[in-house]
Order: structure tokens, then sequence, then C-alpha cells
């Protein structure tokens, strides 16, 4: 079996053998832009250098970067556990050109690496391409001899990337693999393809125009290439499985997830031991690059993490701190690729045992006022936004804590209901300062309190942008 490590390794060695300097993993936070929580793609750490900002001494550059999507706009939270592909953590393996080679080569690397270094069969792969690029259309004809049927043209901004709203963009094609007929869902673009047998395992982008304010596209002299694939997707097909949760790695954390509970891997608490081994990467390689959990910005990032994972360990029977205990296996799975584990290892430890114990009282206490409130409803009624309120002010139950707990129920909570007895409780704060003394000052510090989001809500309050930091 080709373990993950061995595929990162190939992965990266490819692209060196061709010219391209291994650039190691920038941190998690991310050092040249305070607007985005994580860095949540291999081509963050050289937004600059695609700008032209920044010069570096190579012109290809190739990485396997650590990345979170669990805010912002790239957030997979709520799939975690419940789909076979979307981490909250992941790795993204990718190579780059800094206005060096463009289209044709960057397509006959992916093709090169997949169908000859990795061996893949070359009908289980198909690809998307905007509609509107005949030449990489062409160009998957020429150099993969793709049918027309598995070169889909596709319409959305799937396949249109921009880095901002000016700037570089261009059209994208993403690599996808058919893990079969026995597996529900469509190919890319049809209606059925929300389902998990057509899986997306590369994305390649042709960065090839700059845009205005004025939508106005401009080529560039120079155009550059931007790619990034899964390590856990792609490790799912090499070690042939369907599921990323049952590749080498994250095997590993589910098997040590229930000896710990003494609780079957695959039995009824299965995707409680998904969630967990997810949400324990994520907890300790935040750690590692130097967030701990806190009420507000990437702090809350990470309690939130850290809370739902607490809430699955509550559902495997744990009532004493649990999580902490499964970091040493993960550290014999990954300390060696990425040697920040090991070194933060006591704290990643001390910090989970902490939030663990600290959180443990509220937890079950909310967990038995939301077994009650959801007894009283009928079978399909939403969770009154109240409730939740109260959950999380109360109890510090992140929203989506509560909506996670919710959805084994299939029930959803009463959003708007919510946003209210927040937008109230705020309401009250202010009127308890009223009449405090100098109006003018009480005006600015509320005014800044809510544009800081100087509260727990701001890990909600912009979930449609990355700008999550203010
Ligand atoms: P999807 O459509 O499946 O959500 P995406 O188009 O959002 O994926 P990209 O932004 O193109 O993903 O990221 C490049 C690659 O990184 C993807 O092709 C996929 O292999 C991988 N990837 C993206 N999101 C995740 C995730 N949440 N967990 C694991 N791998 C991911
Ligand atoms: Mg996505
Ligand atoms: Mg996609
Ligand atoms: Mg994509």
């Amino acid at each position: 079996m080709t373990s993950s490590n061995d595929i990162r390794a190939t992965f990266l060695d490819y692209f060196a053998r061709n010219g391209h300097e291994i650039v190691p993993s920038a941190p998690l936070v991310p050092r040249n832009d305070p607007t985005l929580m994580f860095v949540n793609s291999g081509m963050v750490p050289f937004k600059n250098v695609f700008t032209g900002q920044e010069r570096r001494d190579y012109l290809r550059a190739t990485s396997a970067q650590k990345c979170v999507r669990a805010g912002g706009k790239h957030n997979d939270l709520d799939n975690v556990g419940y789909t076979a592909r979307h981490h909250t953590f992941f790795e993204m393996l990718g190579n780059f050109s800094f206005g060096d080679y463009f289209k044709e080569q960057a397509i006959t690397h992916a093709w090169t690496l997949l169908t000859r270094d990795f061996a893949l069969p070359k009908d289980r792969l198909l690809v998307t391409v905007y509609h509107s690029d005949d030449e990489a259309a062409s160009l998957w004809r020429k150099i993969a001899g793709l049918p027309e049927d598995r070169i889909i043209r596709i319409k959305t901004d799937d396949n249109f990337w921009r880095m901002a709203d000016i700037g570089p963009c261009g059209p994208s094609s993403e690599i996808f693999y058919d893990h079969g007929p026995h597996i529900a869902g469509g190919p890319p673009g049809s209606p059925e393809e929300d389902g998990d047998r057509f899986i997306e395992i590369w994305n390649l982008v042709f960065m090839q125009y700059v845009e205005d304010a004025a939508k106005t596209l401009t080529p560039l002299p120079r155009p550059s290439i931007d790619t990034g694939m899964g390590l856990e997707r792609f490790a799912a097909i090499m070690q042939g499985k369907h599921d990323n949760y049952d590749t080498d790695t994250l095997r590993a954390l589910i098997l040590a997830s229930a000896e710990a509970s003494g609780t079957d891997p695959d039995g009824p608490h299965k995707t409680s031991h998904r969630v967990i081994a997810d949400h324990l990467r994520a907890t300790a390689f935040v750690i590692a690059d130097g967030v701990l959990p806190s009420n507000e910005g990437r702090g809350y990032v990470l309690r939130r993490i850290m809370r739902r994972a607490m809430r699955h360990a509550h559902m495997l029977g744990q009532r004493d701190p649990f999580i902490y205990r499964l970091v040493p296996a993960l550290i014999r799975q990954m300390g060696v690729a990425y040697p920040e584990l090991p070194r933060a290892e006591p704290l990643i430890v001390e910090t989970l045992k902490l939030e663990e114990s600290k959180f443990a009282t509220m937890l079950e206490r909310g967990l038995a006022l939301l077994d009650d409130e959801v007894a009283r409803l009928g079978a399909t009624a939403p969770l009154p936004g109240a409730v939740a309120f109260k959950l999380y002010d109360t109890f510090g139950f992140p929203l989506d804590l509560t909506e996670d707990a919710l959805r084994e129920q299939n029930r959803t909570l009463d959003r708007p209901g919510f946003d209210t007895a927040m937008a109230e409780q705020r309401a009250r704060a202010r009127a308890a300062w009223a009449g405090s003394g100098d109006a003018a000052t009480e005006t600015i510090w509320f005014d800044l309190k809510e544009t800081l989001g100087a509260s727990e809500f701001l890990g909600y309050s912009m979930e449609d942008s990355d700008a999550t930091i203010t």
C-alpha cells in the first residue's frame, strides 16, 4: 500500500525533478494576509509572488501546504464526518509557475504524474473546463486523449478562479476520479453531482488575466499556474478506498479513538470517530502554529472545532477529558513530516485537557437542556432561536455544535430567532450602560465593540467573506 507519506514525497519529488523548488508548508496563520483566518489553499503563501509584489529566486515551486477550511468563504466544517471527502484540516499538494510555463505544461504534468507515476487507470479520470476555455479542452483531448464526454464544460464560477474582486484571475480545470457505479452520484455539472461517486482530486488554475474594478479582463503578458490536489482524497484512491477516512492516517486516528473509548470504530459511533479524528488534527496543527482557544477570531474557530469534537466524545460515553489522549497517535502518523507537532506536543496535550475539563460541566448541562427542549417539540419543528441562544450564551455552545447535535434528528434551528435573541441581548447591554455617564463615550464603545466583534459572535457574523478578522 502506498502510504500518505509516500504519496506526498512522490508528488514533491516529481515536480522537483521537473525544475520546481520544494517550498516547505507555511504556517496555518497567514503571514502576508491579515484578512484571512487560516491558510486555505496552497497558493496563499505565494499570493504576492503571483501579483508581482514579491520576487523569489525561482519561477517554479511545489509544496505540501497545511490548510484549514472551517470558516470564511471556504467552510467545510458542516460536511466533516458526513461526506467521504471533506476535512477541516487537510494537506494540499501543489505545483506553481510564476510567469514560467502555462496551460499545456500544467496539463501535461498533471496527466503524466497521475497516469504514469501513480499509474491511475485513464478511464477512471474525467475533467471539467470553463465553458469558454476551448484551449484547455483541446489540450485535454491532445495530451490525455480524453473523449469529448469526459471533458465537461462548466459555466459557473466553480471553474473561474479569482484571487479577489480585482487582480489575477482565470479559468480552471478540475480533475475528477470515478469511484464506480456502486456509489451514488453523477458527473460534475449533472443534477446528481452532489453524490460521492465522482470526486474532485486536483484543481488546475490558469491565471491568465487581471480584472479591474469595471470587471474588464486584460490578458497577462506572463500567465501563471496554481494547482491544488487534496492529499487525503488522492490517498483514498491510491489505497483502494472510497472514503478519505479509510486511508492510513485517518483510519489510525479512528482506531485510536475507538480503542481509547472501548467502542466499535465502525458501529453506531462511526460518525463520532470520524469527527474526532478530523478535529483532532485541526486542533493539534492550529495549536502547533501558535493559536490558543479564545472567544474571538482564530481562537474562536479553534474553540468551535474543539467543542464540537467534545460533544462527539461525550456521545462515546466519555465524561472525562478524552481527546488529549489521542495526540500521541496523531504524532505517530504525522510527526515526521511535520516536526512542529512533536515540538508542540506538551502544549497541544495540556490545551486540550484544560479546554476539555473546563467545558465538561457546561456540555453536560447544556445537552440535558437541549434534550428537554427537543422532547417538547413536534417531530420536525425547528429548535427555537431563544433556546439556541441560551445554549450559546449560558452554556458556551457554539451555534454549529447545536446544529450538529440537531442534525442527527434531522432537525434544524430557527436561525433568525437566534439572531433576534442575540440582537436583543446587545440592546439590553447597551441599555444597562445608558445613564451611567458620558453618552458619547458609550456610543463609541458599543460601536467599536460591534465593529471589532469583541464577542463570540464574530465567528459567524461574516460567513460569506474570508475577511473574518477585522
Ligand atoms: P470541493 O468542490 O470538493 O469542495 P473545492 O473545489 O472546494 O473542492 P479547491 O479549492 O479546488 O477545492 O481545492 C483544491 C483541492 O483540495 C481539491 O481538488 C480537493 O482535492 C482538496 N480539498 C478541497 N477542500 C477540501 C477539504 N475540505 N478536505 C479535503 N480536501 C479538500
Ligand atoms: Mg469546496
Ligand atoms: Mg470543486
Ligand atoms: Mg476545486
